[in-house]
């Protein structure tokens, strides 16, 4: 459990315990260690000493998020017709977070340590005294997890506004926006992907639980008494969505909200919870919010927010079932499951079985070894894949190790070219599960490796095919 404390300097939390009941596989140390290593995550602001729950994406971390966020956004907006995007301000008129409830119910309950002073969620807290001392705590406060910042030059309260702690609301201030100019019909959905900021009492867990993170949300606006259908929908879209994107079906599970359970807009709620280092957590949640954010928009800001159903002459406010998920949270469950130690020819490798679609690096193209002879056909190879792959060049050290590093960021394929390349013009694409190997004409090498990208089978010819030792 991590205190929020006064300095807030980089911390190694393990605050938040999931439900412990089955061991995870890897421990979050290896993980860690495993993205600052290869340039996945560093810490925040690491030369002064870091910021605790802040982290920066680095070379290939960035690379894996867009990645997290184009297959969200593929799925969810350009592979349907149902569904439209949007992309609205951080910063919002401070009156959206009354009518939505968050001044008045986004709050943890929070406790002091009266020796130490360190603060504690209290939820969170077992026993009765301060976790680091034992000193006596407070009685709990409500403490509102939302930043506040003034805008313009005067600091006033006036000026108030707040950093956005989801993103949902920016699409329910829009939603009559969106239906005049889209021209469509519902059942109809908003996405949104950005960020959102919250002010946890108790962060950690690496990326799992920080104050700054980023949101993939869908508000489905539908027919009243259609919703609990929806919701059924969404729910099995939303779980089938970790499955194909390679996590296994064991590391998965849906848990429906006790009725004491559910925030104060929702009337049915599931999780899909993936079994974190740290036991069983969140990963999703996916909520029938009913009507109640329209409802409440249209009160606060005197605008009618319904819709037409022009087909069968009615009006209503529809019914809104919302999949929210976390970007950094998908990353790191996929990270987790990816993860994996093998003994290849007597050596360990580690290795991330990263879905190809979410590898930051799709090829990479190594010579045999950095002669002058090889360079410039390895350079070819390079200029000719890198406008249709995200690509690495890579011509230092050891044919073996840098195998290595390409397994342990994940890249499904690695080129090599040797000098038999300089004769026949072929080289060796080596895959990287199976360590399979085929041997490919430099002409074909383009669309075999777009063909192998979409999912065809590695299916190395038995006259070619070797495996790496
Ligand atoms: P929790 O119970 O873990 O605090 P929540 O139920 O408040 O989460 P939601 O408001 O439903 O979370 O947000 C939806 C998703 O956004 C979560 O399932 C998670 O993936 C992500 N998320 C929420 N808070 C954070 C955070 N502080 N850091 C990283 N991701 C977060």
């Amino acid at each position: 459990m991590t205190p929020v404390n006064k300095a807030d300097k980089l911390s190694p939390d393990a605050s938040e315990k999931g439900d412990l009941s089955m061991p995870a596989k890897v421990d979050m140390d290896k993980i860690v260690s495993l993205c600052k290593r290869r340039g996945l995550i560093f810490p925040s602001s690491e030369i002064y000493g870091g910021l605790a729950s802040c982290w920066d994406y680095g070379p290939m971390g960035v690379e894996l998020k867009r990645n997290v966020r184009d297959v969200w956004w593929k799925s969810i907006v350009h592979e349907r017709a149902d569904v439209v995007g949007l992309d609205t301000s951080i910063m919002m008129h401070p009156g959206v977070w009354t009518a939505s409830g968050h001044i008045d119910s986004f709050t943890d309950p929070l406790v002091e340590c009266k020796s130490c002073h360190l603060r504690w969620r209290a939820d969170a807290v077992e026993g009765k005294g301060c976790p680091k001392c034992g000193g006596e705590l407070t009685e709990p406060r409500m403490f509102n997890l939302m930043f506040k910042t003034s805008m313009g030059p005067v600091e006033e309260e006036a000026s108030t506004v707040y950093l956005r702690p989801e993103t949902a609301q920016g699409i329910f201030v829009n939603f009559d926006n969106v239906i005049t100019t889209s021209r469509k019909k519902l059942p109809l959905g908003i996405a949104q992907i950005g960020k959102s900021f919250r002010n946890e009492i108790t962060p950690g867990n690496f990326i799992f639980r920080t104050r700054e993170f980023e949101h993939m949300e869908l508000e489905y606006f539908v027919k009243p008494g259609t919703d609990e259908e929806w919701l059924d929908y969404w729910v099995k879209e939303r779980f089938d969505w970790y499955v194909k994107l390679g996590i296994r079906k064991e590391n998965l599970r849906l848990r429906q909200h006790g009725k004491d359970e559910l925030a104060h807009y929702a009337r049915d709620c599931y999780d899909v919870e993936y079994l974190f280092p740290m036991g069983w957590s969140e990963l999703e949640g996916i909520a029938n919010r009913g009507d109640f954010d329209l409802i409440q928009h249209a009160k606060h800001s005197g605008r009618e927010l319904s819709y037409y159903d022009a087909e069968a002459g009615e009006k209503y406010v529809p019914y809104v079932i919302e999949p929210s998920a976390g970007v950094d949270r998908s990353l790191l469950a996929f990270l987790v499951d990816a993860y994996d130690e093998e003994e290849v020819g007597g050596e360990k490798r580690t290795v991330l079985h990263l879905h190809r679609s979410l590898a930051p690096i799709k090829v990479a193209v190594l010579p045999l070894s950095r002669n002058e002879k090889l360079t410039p056909l390895a350079k070819e190879v390079f200029n000719k894949l890198c406008p249709n792959f995200v690509t690495d060049y890579d011509d230092s050290q050891s044919i073996g190790r840098r195998y290595r590093r390409q397994d342990e960021i994940g890249t499904p394929f690695c080129v090599t070219i040797d000098f038999e390349s300089l004769e026949d013009k072929q080289v060796t694409i080596r895959e990287r599960d199976s360590l399979a190997q085929i041997r490919v004409p430099v002409e074909e090498l383009g669309k075999i490796l777009e063909a192998k990208l979409k999912g065809e089978a590695f299916d190395a010819s038995p006259l070619w095919a070797t495996r790496e030792k």
